[in-house]
């Protein structure tokens, strides 16, 4: 009988393979597993590279490791955790204020969110091009409500300073919206918000035709001067 020819045979090494089906940037595919609830469970590592201290540049020992675990975007239709095996080390320097540190990659995850960041891009499309609520992106995360919004939030709060995402804008489209079911609790409790809501939307076409159809802002009321208040 032939050999098969399957993914992670390396001993050794990692595999690259399995490096590109999980996509983390920097990390390598130690170990796939499914826990009990049936999601997939990843666990990854960055590869061993000297490491200077941040404060001072002496190159740094290892000091053991630390596991961060991860809430993923969903892939091949389950809830995805990533555990990621971070290193951690140490200053041989007495004099030197850092002490231990932990490596971080914000390309991967935030510092303290438990959300990957890619989760996070992943929930925040969702919610802009899906119409999907925070509610239905945590049952897809098999997370909370409360972790979903406290990772996407200081992001969504960035994106809402930002002015350029109404450049090249030159079709907007006003949606007045008046939710039915108004939960008592307010939104940052896992309530649904004010009851109405005025919402803006990019309908601006691309080159190809197609409709941008991106939510820009969504403002409470449902008023005109609601409109113009956003906008100055
Ligand atoms: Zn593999
Ligand atoms: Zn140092």
């Amino acid at each position: 009988m032939s050999e098969p020819t399957s993914c992670c045979r390396v001993r050794g090494g990692y595999c690259e393979r399995c490096d590109v089906l999980v996509g983390l940037e920097g990390l390598h595919v130690i170990g796939v597993d499914r826990d009990d609830g049936g999601w997939l469970v990843v666990e990854v590592e960055s590869e061993p590279t000297p490491m200077g201290c941040p404060a001072c540049g002496v190159v740094a020992h290892s000091h053991g490791r630390v596991l961060v675990r991860l809430v993923d975007a969903p892939a091949m239709g389950r809830p995805v955790r990533i555990f990621w095996r971070k290193r951690r080390w140490v200053c041989p320097d007495p004099g030197c204020p850092v002490g231990t540190f932990v490596e971080q990659d914000d390309r991967i995850a935030a510092p303290r969110s438990s959300l990957t960041t890619r989760a996070c891009r992943w929930a925040i499309e969702q919610i802009r091009r899906e119409h999907a609520s925070v509610n239905g992106i945590r049952r897809q995360l098999g997370t909370g409500w409360r972790t979903v919004w406290d990772s996407i939030r200081p992001l969504l709060q960035a994106m809402d300073a930002d002015p350029a995402r109404f450049e090249g804008v030159t079709i907007l489209g006003v949606d007045e919206h008046v939710w039915h079911h108004v939960s008592t609790k307010p939104f940052e409790a896992g309530g649904r918000g004010p009851k109405e809501l005025t919402g803006m939307v990019d309908l601006t076409r691309d080159a190809h035709g197609r409709n941008r159809a991106r939510l820009l802002d969504l403002v409470p009321g449902r008023s005109g001067q609601e409109l113009v208040k956003s906008f100055v």
